[in-house]
């Protein structure tokens, strides 16, 4: 693997300025495990606040408004973003897709106005509990990031994918290590015919879907997974902090 594993915490619609410790503690304990990168997305109202405390930590956002500052009533443009001190963007979560409709049409241009803006994006695929059933997981997945995988030339240097099972997430259950060896390095198969193998091997590819402490060494060990998007153990230093303690000893092991 080219890179450290990452490991990113999507705290979707959670949290107040109550949960600033939380990222505190985070930020400072990533400091003694340096073998993990470690990120978290806080909802926009926390981003700058979580920048401020954040010294070893990166920190994201979880969507964009795909198009330049102006009048764009509720929207929050990438540029707004990384001013308050987001490095990356969450792109293409199931939930967005599911919650607001998002297509890939809308989802490359919410890619395009980020790599405009300097962001690093995280951009997510995945299939639904009834796609893995019908035997169609992996073409079902490798169409959805045919369709949004950037090709601008320097893109691959700030993408991070990530391979989330829809029915994963939130609900406690995770794919089998075979399965999720076997859609990594599908997707590891793409990145290399569209990038070709040395951009490719800089793009890690995440696993997500009810990444917890008890699994994550299990999980993070697979060939090709390349660190994990965490939805609700990230609210937690404590729980957060054991997948970042599992992916620095996976990487001495
Ligand atoms: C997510 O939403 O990206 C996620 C993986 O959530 P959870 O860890 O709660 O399944």
């Amino acid at each position: 693997m080219a890179e450290r594993p990452y490991i990113v915490g999507n705290w979707k619609m959670n949290g107040t300025r109550a949960m600033l410790s939380e990222a505190r503690a985070i930020d400072r304990a990533a400091q003694r495990y340096m073998k993990a990168e470690v990120a978290v997305a806080p909802p926009y109202t926390l981003i700058h606040a979580v920048h401020r405390e954040a010294e070893q930590i990166g920190v994201g956002a979880q969507d964009v408004f795909p198009g330049e500052d102006g009048a764009h009533t509720g929207d929050i443009s990438a540029s707004m973003i990384a001013d308050a001190g987001a490095k990356f963007v969450i792109l293409g979560h199931s939930e967005r897709r599911a919650d607001h409709k998002e297509t890939n049409k809308l989802i490359n241009a919410k890619i395009d106005s980020a790599l405009d803006a300097g962001l690093r994006i995280i951009l997510c695929c995945g299939e639904t509990l009834k796609v893995r059933e019908a035997g169609e997981a992996e073409e079902f997945v490798l169409k959805q990031l045919k369709a949004s995988l950037p090709q601008i030339d320097d893109a691959a240097e700030r993408l991070t994918v990530a391979y989330e099972p829809v029915w994963a997430i939130g609900t406690g259950k995770t794919a089998t290590p075979k399965d999720i060896e076997a859609m990594h390095k599908a997707i590891r198969q793409l990145l290399d015919e569209t990038y070709g193998e040395e951009t490719s091997a800089e793009v890690r590819i995440l696993y997500g879907g009810s990444v917890k402490p008890d699994n994550a060494r299990e999980i993070l060990s697979i060939p090709e997974v390349g660190g994990a998007l965490v939805g609700g153990a990230s609210l937690s230093a404590e729980s957060f902090l054991g997948i970042v303690v599992a992916a620095s000893e996976t990487e001495d092991a």
